[in-house]
């Protein structure tokens, strides 16, 4: 299945080039508590919530894809854990570059271990990345987004799949320079998710998938999550070896060769084999706008 957020934040399925209204269904979920348990709980409950979406399918609403805003498919994440220099061109890229790569660690990804990006940062596909410091360098990094989908610590690699919940594209966007990384890569609309969730059980092997990024028509990264130095397996259970997972949780599991800047007017098309396609447009900032994901008007 296919599942998204869109327009005032409804419920979807996308089957074909539709997407279905399946808001409904959130009735079952449990009633909310305080303090609200760790995890995103339409994540958490989607194996109790998937019989009724099925059910409701045939009857639901549509609107072409086309006519509706898709939003982030996480509604809210705990964090977006991001894995660096998973990619053996990327690293020799990066070392062949260090004036551009300013920002390049030492060492191998086992070095440098993974890092964590604000949720507050995070976009679905139809609001642009607006970019920050304009007079900086602001990079693109195509990335196979994971959702986890139940909580996990200290995981096997032989098990780990099992506490996946789905995959979607995932941008992971960066200012260039000297501060730290989480800094430069926690700004609002610098992390996008989309165009939807596909669910685990229709991609047999996520450490297989071709990607591409084209910017304005040219492509500029192009691989396929099969050069990932670390497997999605590996990623998952590194991680919850330093920290539990929760469900809604986003793993962003590490970029090719080809980074290369955008701009405002700039359109970066992203494509994973077996998940899809998005547009994200690039603008510039706003200042003094506030951003969330679940802001509702636009602004
Ligand atoms: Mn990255």
């Amino acid at each position: 299945m296919r599942l998204c957020w869109f327009d005032e934040f409804r419920f979807g399925v996308v089957v074909g080039d539709d997407v279905c209204d399946v808001t409904p269904v959130l009735e079952l979920l449990p009633p909310a508590v305080y303090p609200t348990p760790p995890g995103d709980p339409v994540i958490a409950n989607l194996e109790r919530l998937r019989p009724a979406i099925q059910e409701m399918l045939a009857s639901a609403p549509r609107k072409p894809r086309s006519a509706v805003r898709l939003r982030c498919p996480v509604g809210n994440p705990g964090k977006i854990v991001a894995t660096p220099v998973n990619y053996l061109k990327h690293v020799e890229e990066v070392a062949a570059q260090r004036h551009v790569f300013t920002d390049a660690r030492k060492g191998t990804i086992t070095d440098q271990g993974l890092f964590l990006k604000s949720v507050s940062g995070l976009i679905g596909c139809d609001e642009p990345v607006r970019v920050r410091f304009p007079e900086r360098r602001t990079d693109h990094e195509i990335e196979l987004g994971v959702v986890i989908g139940k909580p996990c610590a200290n995981v096997s690699e032989a098990d780990a799949l099992n506490y996946v919940a789905g995959y979607a594209i995932a941008l992971d966007m960066v200012v260039r320079g000297s501060e730290d990384r989480s800094f430069r890569k926690s700004i609002d609309t610098y992390s996008v998710l989309g165009p939807w969730l596909v669910t685990a059980d229709e991609i047999s092997n996520p450490d297989d998938l071709d990607f591409e990024i084209l910017v304005n028509g040219v492509s500029k990264q192009r691989s396929s999550t099969k050069s990932m130095i670390l497997s999605v397996s590996q990623q998952i259970a590194w991680a919850s070896a330093w920290y539990t997972l929760w469900p809604g949780d986003i793993i962003m599991t590490g970029t090719c060769e080809g980074v290369s800047q955008v701009v405002p007017g700039d359109t970066m098309n992203c494509t994973i084999n077996g998940i899809g396609s998005m547009n994200v447009a690039v603008s510039a900032a706003e200042p003094g706008v506030i951003r969330h994901q679940w802001q509702r008007a636009a602004h």
